[in-house]
């Protein structure tokens, strides 16, 4: 159904080079490909994907000017939105009408700006849930109506027309002062699809809601979760650090369900007090644990130096510090009882299709949302702020992994993971939305 008489189509994907978003973009790639399509990835220099790992795809660089990682995301994401437009146009033209459609995360507005120009037509990729976009918007009416900013007492009431659990509080940007212009164009900017004749997410039906497509008003294909979806090449590393696979063999040797994985993403970061709560707190619940902590995630430390030598002494005993984990291979492992996350999107989804209980720490943009489904809707995990003290932090840990409590989160998640699977299989949602998807991108060349 994927070719136009002999000819393989050819799909181009432009990712935001960063993990949470390449990382889906890279396993759409492969699903699509899985699907019969040729796939060329458009990136930047910056964080490129390593083209060695994904010899089935055909990467073309675009020069960026994003010298260093920036501390400052927006910046670096209007510098790609500035600088990528002419290298990507160059080369659309000499790809020739080769080209399908050009998928593009949401981010990178600059990439339906190009095609339209070429008229080329162009899907809008969301690496999270609708619900999230949805808060964004919610944000730009509150501004439109001139209701930011509110006063403190209002933050833990329920954001009106989001789901009644999300909370001013949750949302993505404070309400407490005035949002800045420059920031509510940069949320106008990836909250439009533009000329986008399509949406997909990396979603699924049974966690989300898709009422956003009342305003979006084209196709919209939730085909997540992706890593699931892109399952026969799961081992695929999408990984922009090197993953430490020591920790496997370690788990090895850790009992059934016993482990406590932690881990806060690829952005989140720690005051060094902070990380001394947390593992105070994790080392006085008695649990083995398993903590994944990127060098440079700690304020004013290159790793873990802020860590008093007596708590490291616990930790060598009953836990196993590695700077960035093989997370959906530890998830899958028998020993991991829980995971104490930030709730990022991928590693929400990568959790649940585990059946893994939580413990929430969010720290900003979906990560408050995603926690508070995780924990009030899907019944899954237990909530700590990310300025848990160790008394909290302890508490929490022996809910999920001790308690009654824990066993019956345990219980919800795997059933969710039963739910995530039909979605995935023959008749369920993202099976029947992929399918959905390769036929609307092989009618958009016919
Ligand atoms: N991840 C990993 N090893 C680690 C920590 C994270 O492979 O030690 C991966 C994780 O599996 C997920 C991604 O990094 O796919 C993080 O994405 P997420 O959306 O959860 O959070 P973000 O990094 O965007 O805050």
């Amino acid at each position: 159904m994927e070719r136009i008489g002999t000819r393989k189509l050819r799909v181009m994907l432009v990712p935001l080079p960063l993990q949470g978003h390449l990382t889906p973009m890279l396993q759409l790639a492969s699903v699509l490909h899985l699907r019969g399509f040729s796939v060329i990835v458009a990136h930047t220099e910056f964080n490129s994907p390593n083209p060695e790992n994904h010899p089935d795809f055909t990467f073309i660089p675009l020069k960026d000017g994003v010298c260093s990682p920036s501390a400052n995301l927006l910046d670096m994401i209007s510098a790609i939105n500035t600088n990528c437009k002419e290298p990507l146009e160059k080369c659309i033209v000499e790809l020739q009408g080769q080209l399908s459609c050009i998928i593009y995360d949401s981010l990178l507005h600059f990439v339906d700006t190009v095609a339209h120009h070429l008229k080329l037509p162009t899907i809008f990729f969301r690496p999270s849930t609708a619900v999230y976009m949805q808060s964004y918007l919610s944000l730009l009416s509150l501004h439109g109506k001139m209701i930011i900013p509110l006063p403190e007492s209002h933050l833990e009431e329920a954001v009106p027309e989001l789901h009644p659990i999300i909370r001013f509080k949750d949302l993505p940007l404070s309400v407490l002062s005035k949002i800045p212009q420059v920031v509510i164009d940069f949320v106008k900017s990836f909250s439009d699809i533009k000329s986008s004749v399509a949406v997909i997410w990396n979603s699924v039906e049974i966690l989300d809601d898709f009422s956003i497509h009342q305003q979006y008003q084209v196709p919209f294909f939730p085909i997540g979760p992706l890593h699931k979806m892109a399952s026969s090449s799961s081992s695929m590393p999408t990984s922009l650090l090197q993953e430490d696979p020591g920790c496997i063999a370690w788990l090895d040797k850790q009992a059934l369900k016993s482990v406590l994985y932690v881990s806060l993403g690829s952005l989140a970061t720690l005051s060094s007090e902070a990380l001394v709560e947390t593992a105070m707190g994790i080392a006085n619940s008695g649990q083995p644990f398993l903590w994944a902590i990127r060098p440079s995630s700690v304020a004013g430390s290159e790793w873990i130096e802020c860590l008093p030598q007596g708590l490291r002494g616990v930790i060598q005993e009953r836990g196993l510090i590695v700077k960035w984990a093989p997370q959906k291979e530890v998830l899958a492992h028998p020993a991991v009882g829980g995971f104490l996350s930030h709730c990022g999107w991928n590693s929400t989804l990568e959790s649940l299709s585990q059946g893994v209980a939580m413990i929430c720490m969010p720290f900003f943009g979906d990560q408050m949302i995603n926690a508070r489904f995780s924990v009030h809707v899907w019944e899954v995990g237990v909530e700590i702020g990310n300025m848990a003290d160790r008394k909290s932090i302890e508490e929490a840990v022996r809910a999920l992994m001790v308690d009654e409590q824990g066993k019956e989160m345990r219980c919800r998640a795997a059933e969710i993971k039963h739910k995530l699977h039909l979605s995935m299989v023959k008749g369920g949602s993202s099976c029947r939305a992929l399918e959905d998807l390769v036929e609307f991108i092989t009618s958009l060349s016919a």
